[in-house]
Order: C-alpha cells, then structure tokens, then sequence
C-alpha cells in the first residue's frame, strides 16, 4: 500500500530536522526501511558514526581521539556517551533516606549487616536519649566506643 503523502512529507520533515530512522519511526510508525529510502532520496547523510568522519555528527566532537565502539561493537562518539551516561545517572539518583527499621531493630540490639553512618548515628541519638552510656551503646550497635563519641560531638556542633 502506497504511504500517504502528508505521511511523507512529515517523515521528511523529520528526516531534515536530524531524527535517525528509529526516531521517526517511533514518532510516525514508519518503517526504519523507509525512513532510510526517504532518507536517500533526500541525500541527507545516515546518522551513525563512521571511520571516515573527521568529527562526531551530534556535537562536533574531534575524531579520532572521541571515536570509539558501542557494545555492539558499532563506532560511536566517546564524548556523547559520556555526557549520555552522566545525564542517565543524574536522572536515576536518588538521594538515600535512612531506613527506620534498620534504626528500630539496631536499637534493639540487632543491628542489619548493611548498616549506614547515618543510620547508625540516628540509633546513637535514640539509645543516649535512654541514657545508656557509650560503651553500653558500642556493644548495642557493635560499633566502637570512638563512633559513639564521635556521633554525640558531632550533633552538638550542629545544634
Ligand atoms: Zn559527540
């Protein structure tokens, strides 16, 4: 079945805004295949990297000291994909909050295995509001005495 006109003429559109075939794809539902003949007939250049190009097509970045391999093994800039890579994980941070129940059960005298310094010092704060002495709590949390010390100073400083 012939593509639409109007069909074409938006993939094109696309085509020249610099979208990859997969893009348009996802955007029109018009196959990669297509996108790539439409792509030709316009003579815009395809979108991966390849060995010949003397800078990276996204942002300019210098070949060939940018220029390495994916890992499918396709070429592809360094430079992109490590400011990709840091964007990925920016967006994917997310800041730890202390588990209350780690704090309950250290408390109680069972502290988990993986226990944070945050956590521990919220314990610390609970155990000397009891009045229990620092090595009571050292034993508690099994942590040294010097951890005690050194959670206690701390939030003086800071209140
Ligand atoms: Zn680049």
């Amino acid at each position: 079945m012939p593509i639409a006109p109007e069909l074409r003429r938006k993939v094109e559109q696309l085509l020249k805004e610099g979208l990859t075939d997969l893009a348009v794809y996802r955007q029109t539902g018009v196959s990669r295949r297509t996108a790539a003949r439409y792509r030709k007939a316009l003579g815009l250049p395809g979108t991966f990297t390849r060995a010949d190009d003397p800078a990276c097509r996204r942002a300019g970045h210098p070949f060939p000291e940018n220029l390495g391999r994916n890992g499918k093994g396709h070429l592809t800039c360094m430079a992109c994909r490590r400011i990709r890579h840091r964007n990925a994980a920016r967006a994917a941070y997310v800041p730890v909050e202390p588990d209350e129940m780690s704090i309950e059960r250290a408390v109680d005298g069972d502290p988990p295995d993986y226990f944070t310094p945050r956590e521990r010092h919220a314990a610390i704060d609970r155990l000397d509001k009891r009045g229990l002495s620092a090595a009571e709590i050292s034993m508690l949390l099994r942590c040294s005495k010097r951890t005690v010390h050194y959670a206690r100073r701390k939030r003086r400083v800071s209140a």
